[in-house]
């Protein structure tokens, strides 16, 4: 079996430890309002986690007067950092709880990662780029999560070490859900995915009841990156 590389993410206890006052509260505030609360997104914890969540840090340096733009950001190796609105209706649809353990695919900047660990018991993300996997444990270490593990490797397998989980969200396309992550989401799970591959995808939600029968609802047209094959 190949290496996996595990980062715990250990830092201070549960705070958003910035130190001092955040310049850019006011443009998130604006965010929330105009983008999120504005298109809708009601669920009180997901409008917290997103007034809390410093996303210029999620950024490259050059890009934080952007980072509370109504778009999504590259943030380097093919990889971008979804535009908020999104963010806040994908975690919204999750309905991530605190007695839940989530599975992310796609950990990218480590933002979804944020706003799941402050809404959930603890958060497992998968990123295949290993340069964006180190940066992601850095950024959240720093603002002090917990209950987020980091793992470079190939989200096509899911993490069957730790299943099942409550909840997975996959941040990057497949061309169809991974059979894997089917069999990793828990009795009363929910999945959300981003399904299609290259171009334009549905937004997928699976939903597994207690006898383990699968439903699949859709909710319209969204753009994320493919989701990459991994070496074996
Ligand atoms: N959730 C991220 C955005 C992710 S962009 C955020 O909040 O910033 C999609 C990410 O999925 C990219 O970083 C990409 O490298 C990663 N990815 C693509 N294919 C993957 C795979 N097979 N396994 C794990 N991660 C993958």
């Amino acid at each position: 079996m190949r290496v996996r590389t595990v980062f715990v993410v250990a830092g201070l206890v549960g705070t958003l430890a910035l130190g001092g006052a955040d310049p850019y509260s006011p443009q998130r505030e604006r965010m929330v309002r105009e983008q999120i609360e504005g298109r809708g997104v009601r669920d009180a914890g997901v409008l917290r986690a997103m007034r809390a969540t410093p996303r210029h840090l999620f950024v490259p340096e050059g890009l934080r007067e952007a980072a509370y733009s109504d778009e999504p950001l590259p943030i380097g190796y093919g990889a971008t950092i979804s535009q908020p609105y999104i963010v806040a209706l994908m975690t919204e649809l999750l309905q991530p709880a605190p007695r839940h353990k989530v599975l992310e695919i796609g950990t990218g900047s480590g933002y979804q990662a944020a706003l799941l660990a402050q809404l959930s018991g603890h958060v497992f993300t998968i990123e295949i780029v290993p340069e964006l996997a180190k940066s992601a444990q850095a950024t959240l270490r720093r603002l002090g999560f917990m209950n987020v593990t980091v793992i470079q490797g190939d989200g096509f397998k899911g993490l069957p070490d730790f299943a099942p989980f409550d909840r997975i969200i996959l941040t990057a396309a497949p061309a169809e859900i991974p059979q894997p992550l089917v069999d990793q989401l828990a009795a009363g799970g929910r999945l959300i995915a981003p399904v299609g591959g290259f171009g334009v995808q549905d937004l997928v939600m699976l939903e597994k009841d207690g006898a383990g029968k699968v439903t699949r609802r859709s909710f319209g047209a969204v753009m994320f990156v493919p989701m990459r094959r991994g070496r074996e």
